[in-house]
Order: structure tokens, then C-alpha cells, then sequence
């Protein structure tokens, strides 16, 4: 289990690099520099730029999927981070323009096409690159813009931005303008750039090599569907019960179509399962998945597995869809023979909606596990708990004395709200709360 001491260092490790990361290239102006002083505001404007425009590229290292970056935190904490991080970068970089005209007007020549053309248009293209990146993906829903669609703009905007900042720091030279300087800047930048490439364009080529075959659908419960994929050459996944994958269907690896998904069966498999909500475009035609269908998963991903130690007792509070987790952890157990004490606290609307319904039963029977459904409409002769998962549901089946239990939780964003909400009133520590949200966009 995490404690308290380890989650503090950590948690201050990543935020200290982050900041010295976004402060540096304020260090790398400033050393060696020896021009004039153009007033107070001219140089918080040049400097909330450089800040800026760190910070957008330190938005590449976030988003780059690679498991070591952030490693305390879960996949959605870092998005969320991502997400505040563009906002504050947006005002950064938006500030810059306005302070500098603030402070001197003749700065608008920067945007004057008469003066430089292409200057002017780059310049002009940031500012509606960036506020076209904050707006599309704070109104994206509302703007009607499809995930995938958003997700390929996002990638191409930000490099847009990145590039053109670059390019004008060197070209202004006014700080950067030792060569050392110039090539660290371009070498950052260039490095940032890079991890969205190899993102998005190296980690599929490498795919390429492990395609994976469709060997089953089966429908679990009405809009929930089980698919199976056995590895076509190669050894399989190693993963750890609880973590995730990038699917990818069709021939080519290179799809906008690229979706995350919880793996729901064991390691000790050499096949993998995924467990699947119709919900959208991609997921609504997911039963119609033909056998032996090509292919591509990236991953794993995520920290939402359990803690080595067996005398730990963990809590694991899901709803829906969240319960795939739960099943390849518990499988995983049962191959290990693992006999820790386990709570599940289940919501759904009713048993027939309940995927896993006997699987479930078959695992309390043979573990330490204690199950808990949760039922919004329950059959009459119906003994368990009724309505949403709530503080009272918690209370009745969470020990009191909690300070030996871990907590996962998964399932509908209210419902998880709700519950983090709980056990923080309850006094639970963050460290000891692993959360892992299917909506992260
Ligand atoms: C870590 C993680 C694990 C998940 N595990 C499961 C699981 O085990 N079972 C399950 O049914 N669902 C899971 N999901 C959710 C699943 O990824 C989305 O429901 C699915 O991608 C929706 O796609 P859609 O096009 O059908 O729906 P849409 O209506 O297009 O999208 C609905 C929402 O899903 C999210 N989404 C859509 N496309 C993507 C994408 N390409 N990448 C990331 N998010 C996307 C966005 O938040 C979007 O608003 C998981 C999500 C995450 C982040």
C-alpha cells in the first residue's frame, strides 16, 4: 500500500521537475544576457511567453502514454493535469501578445502582414491555434465535434503552436540568441514535438508487427459485450490485473478510431478480454465485430491494480461498466490462489443489467471476497442493498476502522464523485483512494 511519506515524495518529485521545466527556459534567457532593461512590463510579457510556450511543450510529455511519467498518478489525474495545464498556457501565451501591445504598441508590427507577412500570418495562426485548442475541448461536446476528430486537431494544433514558437524565439533572438541557446531551445522543442510522433506515428508502426485476432463476442448483458482477441504471432501482453489497452480494429494500426478499454480477464491468459459499453459511434457497433477481425492493442496502461501485500484489505466501489476491473483482478486472485480480504460494492439498475452476474457469485464462493450488488430496480423477493450506491450503502459495508484498506473506484462520473466525496468526509487519505474515469475528455 501506498503510505503516506512515499505519496507525499513522489507526488512533490513530479511537481518540482514540472515547475523547473516550465521555469528553465527563464534561466536559459537570462544567463550570459546582457541588454538593455526595457521596463518591468515589456519583460513580464517576453517572460510569461517563454513560460507559455514551455508549458505547451511539456503538454507532448504529459499526453506521450509513456508509464514511467507521472507514475503516481492515474491516467485521468494526468489528463486532468494536461487539461488545466492548456488552460493556463493559453493565458500565458494570449497574455504575451497583450501585455507586449500593453506596454509598447509598436509590438503590433508583429501581426502586421505589411511588415512580415509570414510573420504576421504565423503569429496570427498561434493566437487562433490555441484558442481554437481551449475551446474545442471545452465546448467540444457542445460544438457537436466528434472525440476522434478532436483528439487528431488537438495533436496537430499544439504542434502548429509549438513550431511557430519555436521558430519565433529564435527569430526575435533577443535572449536566445547564443548559439548554445538556440540549439537547446530547438532541441527541447524538437524533442517535445517528438513524443507526439512517436506517439502517434512510431508505437503504431511498431504494432504493426502484433496484430491481434477477434475469437469471440459474446453478448454479457443488453449493451454489454464481451470480445476476445488471441495474439496472431507473437507471445501476448504482459500486463497486471486492473490496467488498460489502446484498441484498434481493421487492418492498420493507424486509426483515429483508437479507444482505451479495461482488460476483464486474467494475465495467466494468453488471450485477452475486453468487456464493452455501447455508448457512442465506435462502441455501438461493437456486437458486430466479425470473428477474426484484425487487431492492434497498445498498452498496458495504469496504476489501478492492487498493492503487493496480501494482508491488505481492498474495497473496490464500482458501477456499471466499472466493474471490469474487478473481474480480471479477481481472476487473477483466484489463479494465485490469493486469499486477501476483498469487498465489491456493485451498482446497477437491475440483475438482468448486470454483467457478470454469476461469475461474480462463482468468485465469492472460492475467495475472501465479499460482494455487494447494489440494485436501482430489484426484483421483489429481493434482499440486498436497493437504490444507489450512497453513505449508507458505504457505511453498512466498509469496516469502520479502515486504516488497513485500499479503495478503487470506478463507474458513472456521479457515482464516483459521490464516493470520493464519502471517503473524503470520512477522513480517508487521497493516497490510499485509486480512481480510474472512463470519460476523460
Ligand atoms: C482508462 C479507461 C478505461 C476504460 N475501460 C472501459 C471498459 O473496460 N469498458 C467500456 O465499455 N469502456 C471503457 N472505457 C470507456 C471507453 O473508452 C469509451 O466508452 C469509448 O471510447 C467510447 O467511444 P464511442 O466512440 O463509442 O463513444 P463516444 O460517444 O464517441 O464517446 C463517449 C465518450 O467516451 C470517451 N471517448 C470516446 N472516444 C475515445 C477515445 N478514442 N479515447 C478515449 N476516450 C474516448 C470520451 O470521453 C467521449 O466523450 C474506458 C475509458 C478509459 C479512459
Amino acid at each position: 500500500m501506498v503510505t503516506r511519506v512515499n505519496f507525499v515524495k513522489n507526488s512533490l518529485k513530479w511537481l518540482i521537475l514540472f515547475l523547473v521545466l516550465v521555469l528553465a527556459p527563464l534561466f536559459l534567457a537570462a544567463v550570459g544576457h546582457s541588454g538593455e532593461n526595457r521596463g518591468f512590463l515589456i519583460e513580464f510579457g517576453v517572460a510569461i511567453g517563454f513560460i507559455g510556450l514551455a508549458m505547451m511543450g511539456l503538454q507532448f510529455v504529459l499526453t506521450a502514454r509513456y508509464s514511467k511519467i507521472g507514475a503516481p498518478f492515474g491516467l485521468d489525474e494526468l489528463l486532468q493535469f494536461h487539461g488545466q495545464m492548456g488552460y493556463i498556457a493559453w493565458g500565458f501565451i494570449i497574455g504575451h501578445f497583450i501585455i507586449l501591445f500593453v506596454a509598447d504598441l509598436e509590438y503590433l508590427k508583429f501581426l502586421d502582414p505589411t511588415v512580415n507577412l509570414p510573420r504576421a500570418v504565423a503569429l496570427i495562426g498561434v493566437i487562433i491555434a490555441i484558442t481554437a485548442l481551449v475551446a474545442t475541448t471545452y465546448w467540444r461536446e457542445k460544438m457537436g465535434i466528434i472525440y476522434e476528430w478532436w483528439r487528431a486537431s488537438h495533436g496537430v494544433l499544439a504542434l502548429f503552436v509549438v513550431f511557430v514558437g519555436t521558430v519565433h524565439i529564435l527569430q526575435v533572438g533577443y535572449y536566445i540568441s547564443e548559439l548554445w541557446q538556440q540549439i537547446t531551445w530547438a532541441g527541447l522543442s524538437l524533442a517535445a514535438m517528438g513524443m507526439l510522433i512517436h506517439n502517434r506515428v512510431w508505437r503504431p508502426m511498431k504494432m504493426r508487427k502484433k496484430p491481434w485476432r477477434v475469437s469471440s463476442v459474446k453478448q454479457e448483458v443488453d449493451g454489454i459485450w464481451s470480445i476476445e482477441f488471441e495474439p496472431d504471432g507473437h507471445p501476448g501482453l504482459d500486463f497486471t490485473a486492473g490496467q488498460f489497452v489502446w484498441v484498434t480494429f481493421g487492418n492498420s494500426p493507424f486509426s483515429l478510431q483508437q479507444h482505451p478499454f479495461t482488460i476483464s480477464s486474467s494475465p495467466k491468459k494468453k488471450s485477452i478480454r475486453l468487456t464493452i459499453k455501447e455508448l457512442g459511434d465506435f462502441t455501438s457497433e461493437i456486437g458486430n465485430v466479425e470473428l477474426g477481425t484484425k487487431a492492434f492493442i497498445e498498452g498496458p496502461y495504469g496504476s489501478f491494480t492492487l498493492s503487493e501485500s496480501r494482508s491488505i484489505h481492498s474495497v473496490f466501489i464500482v458501477g456499471g461498466i466499472g466493474i471490469t476491473p474487478v473481474v480480471s483482478v479477481l481472476d487473477a486472485m483466484r489463479n494465485r490462489q490469493d486469499q486477501r480480504e476483498f469487498t465489491v460494492i456493485y451498482g446497477t439498475p437491475s440483475i438482468e443489467l448486470t454483467p457478470f452476474y454469476e461469475e461474480l457469485k462463482v468468485y465469492s464462493a472460492e475467495l475472501n471476497v465479499k460482494i455487494v450488488h447494489v440494485l436501482e430496480n430489484p426484483p421483489e423477493d429481493w434482499q440486498g442493498e436497493t437504490g444507489l450506491i450512497d453513505k449508507d450503502v458505504m457505511k453498512r459495508h466498509i469496516p469502520s476502522d479502515f486504516s488497513n484498506c485500499e479503495f478503487f473506484v470506478c463507474g458513472p462520473p456521479p457515482m464516483m464523485d459521490a464516493v470520493e466525496t464519502t471517503l473524503n468526509s470520512w477522513g480517508v487519505p487521497i493516497y490510499r483512494v485509486n480512481s480510474e474515469r472512463f470519460n476523460i475528455a
